[in-house]
This record gives structure tokens, sequence and C-alpha cells, in this order.
């Protein structure tokens, strides 16, 4: 039998990357994933496909949509050619996946294919093609997530689907019905309505992107109406019943009053369940929370002092980054390391076009802490680099400190928020006050002057451009 001095179940950016710090820190290591293709649901089905889907979906839209105004002219029809779309999409996993079967050879970590499950607290069976069973002195869980549905939804993979089926449709769906208005949703609903789906977002809270700063809700919600994708919030689903290739889907609004919406597609997207499923986790030990999630303490070690647990199974946001966070994390605390996360500083981001981005507190969450702050706002339409490529909509928001002038919160919608916001979290990791980034010299013309900019508001209502 193999021995190991770290096992970790689970090969998304969780349990790759601490396999890769577990054997940098020189343990020797092994890491076990059920499906052929290491990467998880972030490499497989999760974030990468979803960006590949958005970017070919964004030329397109530019190509019909704007390639005119720039004075570029293309004789004849663009097309979409579906099939292709998705081809490319596998490639670029392919690819990505491919990359991390590099990066376990390169590190030593040996792989095995194949559903692992404890046997006990120190030792795992694996079912691939055939069973054997592997020591190691401590494991990591890294077993992550799978969509959740409603009990009442009947998800057939065909018309009524997850996010998973909806990277790889076979037709552009003529009506798709996207149940539940979070990231995921929005970002494949943006992607199918700019290849000419007609897309209707059902929510059941008032606002999309809930989890959100509600001024960066209140922005994508005017952006995708005037892209003319439909939402409507406050629509508490019932029903969603297929009719052949009709799906229909009824909800009570906010009045009480019955909907019907009725498309040949529906996405279903209410979120994520932690995945533990086959892992046997009673028998090492491993006590569950009441959804299911593996219970960790502020050290991510389970009930089973051995073994650990990280990523999408355990509380805390389903992001690939706040994943691997917790894999380098666990990897540095065996090696009796004292690593920190900041869960406060871990971004999240929608890549729709614009994008939106958020870091640290919400005006919601302020106020609620009774914390007394400031707000420094600028808009994206008033910077020259967002006229020269026409993308004006969109703001950057700084929260301060009233009395310190420390960066609480930064949100924003707009182009490239999801790399400008790491701006925002270099500051707030070293406690930044608005003031010390209106000092900092920003590049001209770029999209992050909106947070130079909006840092200067947030401190004497000095914003220079506006
Ligand atoms: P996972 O990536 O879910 O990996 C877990 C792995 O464990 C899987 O490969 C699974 O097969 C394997 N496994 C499970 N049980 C066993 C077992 N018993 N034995 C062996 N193997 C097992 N996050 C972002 O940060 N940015 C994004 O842009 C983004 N986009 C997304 C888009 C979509 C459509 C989806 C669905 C998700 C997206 N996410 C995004 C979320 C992101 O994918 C997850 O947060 C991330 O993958 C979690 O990583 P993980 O390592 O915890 O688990």
């Amino acid at each position: 039998m193999s021995k190991y001095d770290v096992a970790v179940i689970g090969s998304g950016p969780g349990g790759y990357v601490a396999a890769i710090r577990c054997a940098q820190l020189g343990m020797k290591t092994a890491i076990i994933e059920k499906y052929s293709t290491l990467g998880g649901t972030c490499l497989n089905v999760g974030c990468i496909p979803s960006k590949a889907l958005l970017d070919s979906s964004h030329h397109y839209e530019d190509a019909v949509k704007h390639f005119e105004e720039h004075g570029i002219e293309i004789p004849g029809e663009i097309k979409v050619n579906l099939e292709k779309m998705i081809a490319r999409k596998q490639s670029v996993v392919d690819q990505t996946t491919g990359g991390i079967d590099f990066l376990m050879k390169k590190n030593n970590i040996d792989v095995y294919e194949g559903l692992g499950s404890f046997k006990d607290a120190t030792h795992i069976t694996i079912k691939g093609k055939e069973t054997i069973e592997i020591e190691a002195k401590n494991i990591i869980i890294a077993t992550g997530s799978k969509p959740a549905s409603l009990p009442f939804i009947s998800i057939d993979k065909e018309r009524i689907i997850t996010s998973t089926e909806a990277l790889k449709l076979k037709e552009i769906p003529k009506h798709l019905i996207v149940i539940g208005g979070g990231v995921i949703g929005l970002e494949l609903g943006q992607v199918y309505k700019r290849l000419g789906s007609e897309v209707t977002v059902v929510e059941y809270m008032d606002r999309i992107v809930p989890t959100m700063d509600k001024g960066v809700s209140k922005e994508l919600n005017k952006i995708f109406k005037k892209q003319k994708l439909k939402i409507n919030t406050s629509h508490k689903v019932k029903s969603v019943e297929r009719k052949g290739d009709e799906v229909i889907v009824k909800a009570d609004n906010k009045k009480g009053e019955e909907v019907e919406i009725k498309g040949d597609y529906c996405l279903v997207s209410v979120g994520r369940r932690a995945f533990t499923d086959g892992l046997n986790a009673e028998a090492a030990g491993v006590k569950l929370t009441d959804r299911g999630l593996v219970d960790v303490n502020e050290h991510l070690q389970t009930s089973a002092s051995n073994i650990y647990a990280i990523g999408d199974v355990i509380k805390g946001a389903m992001l690939a980054h706040k994943a691997e966070e917790e894999g380098v994390f666990v990897a540095e605390t065996l090696a009796g390391q004292k690593p920190h996360i900041d869960y406060n500083l871990i971004p999240g981001v929608v890549y729709t076009w614009p994008e939106a981005a958020s870091v640290g507190k919400t005006e919601e969450q302020l106020k609620e802490a009774k914390i007394e702050y400031k707000t420094g706002q600028f808009p994206m339409r008033a910077l020259g680099r967002s006229r020269a490529s026409m993308d004006l909509d969109g703001f950057v928001k700084v929260l301060a400190d009233k009395n310190t002038d420390e960066i609480l919160g930064v949100h924003m919608v707009g182009a490239r928020a999801a790399d400008m916001i790491a701006e925002a979290v270099v500051a707030m990791e070293y406690r930044a006050s608005a003031e010390d980034v209106s000092r900092m010299s920003h590049a001209h013309p770029t999209f992050t002057e909106a947070i130079k900019e909006a840092a200067l508001a947030a401190t004497d209502d000095r914003a220079l451009h506006i």
C-alpha cells in the first residue's frame, strides 16, 4: 500500500493548489480525482469554460453591434457557429486541465483516478478502474460542490438544465429562462442573450446579485435592461414543467399574482451545494453541518484532527480563489507555519459586460455594523479611456472610514472591473486610506483612473474630472 504525508481528495482549484503547496513544502503528496480530467468544477465546467463563452459571445456582439460605429464594415451576414464556439471552449478547457497534469508531474504528486472514500481517518479507498487503498498521515477534503436545485424542479439536463449543460448546448435557445439572478445565471444568461436568445431572469430576492453592494445590483439591473435582458425580481418560482420542447415556469410576483413564463430552455442557477457523496466522511469521524458542509474550525481542521477541508465543501464564498487560498493555508499549516487568510478581502466578480467587482464591506454591511463611513463615487463615462472604447457604463465606489479614512470597501461596475479590483485588494491588504490611493499615480488613460478619482471623491470630495 502506498503511504503519503498528505492525500488530497478532489482536484479543483482548492485541491490541486493544496497538493502543489504540500509538495513544495517537501511532503509526499497524492491527489485523488473521480473524473478523468483534473481541475474540478472551475476548470472543467465553471470559471474557465464560462469565460471562454463570454469572450466568444462578446466578440460576436461587438461584430454585430459595434464594429460599424468603429468604422469596420463586414460584407455579408455575421453568423454564429455554435458548434465551433463550443469546440473552442472545450479546447481551452483541455489545454487548461492538461496544464494541471503537467503541474502534478512537475511537483512529483501521485495522481489517482477514482472515487475516494474514507476507510478510516488515515486510509482512503479509491474506486477507479480497479479498487486500491492508500494511507496518508494527513488528508485534505476538497470535494467541491454541485449545482443545487429546488425540490419541485426536476432537472432533465436537456431543456431544464444546470450551468454544466448550458456550457455545451447544441442550439441557441429561442427563449432561455434563467432561474436565479446570481453570478452564474447572469453570466450564462448574457452569453445566450448576445447570441440571439430572448432571456428572462427570475430572481426570488428583490435585486439581482443580492450579496453584492446594492449600488452594484442597481447599476447592473439598469444596464441589463438596456441590453434587453428581462429581469423579474421578487418572483418566487413555484413550478417548472416541460411539455415537449417547451418549458413553463410559474412564479408568484411581488403582489402575489401568478406569472407564467414560457421558453424552450430553463437554466436553474439557484446556487450550489457542498458535495460529499460517496466520501464516507463518518468512517473517518468527519462531521458535516446541518447544511451538508464539512464542518471546520479556524485552522480548517475537521472534527478528525488529521483531516482538513477547503473550498466549496466548507463554509464561505464558493469561489475558486477562496479555495486556492485555503489550499495554501492548509498546506502551510501542516508544515508548521502560521498562515492567515483575510476573508474580508476575497474579491467577488461578475464577468458580464460590463463586469462588476467588489471587495470588503458593502454599504449595507457598514450601516448594519453602525460604522461611520464616507463615500466617493466616480462614473466610468467621465474617463477618456471609457470614451475611447465606448464602455461608458458603470462606476467605482470607494467606502472609507469617516474618522480614519481607511478604505473599508470598493465596489465597481465597468469595463475590466474584474482586473481592476486587484488594486483595491492590495490597497486594503496594506490598510491604505482613500487619500493614499488618491495620491498614487495611475496611468492615463486607463480604467483604473476611476479608482483614483473615487478615492479622491472619498477623501474630501476632491475628484478632478467631474
Ligand atoms: P471543485 O472545483 O468543485 O472540485 C472538486 C473536485 O473534487 C471535482 O473535480 C470532483 O470531481 C472531485 N471529487 C468530489 N468528490 C470526490 C471523491 N469522493 N473522490 C474523488 N474526487 C472527488 N469561481 C470563481 O472564483 N470565478 C469564476 O469565474 C467562477 N465561475 C464559475 C462558473 C460556473 C458556471 C460555475 C459552476 C462555478 C464558477 N465558479 C467560479 C466557482 C468555482 O468553480 C468553485 O468555487 C471552485 O471550483 C471550487 O473549487 P473546489 O476545489 O472547492 O472544488
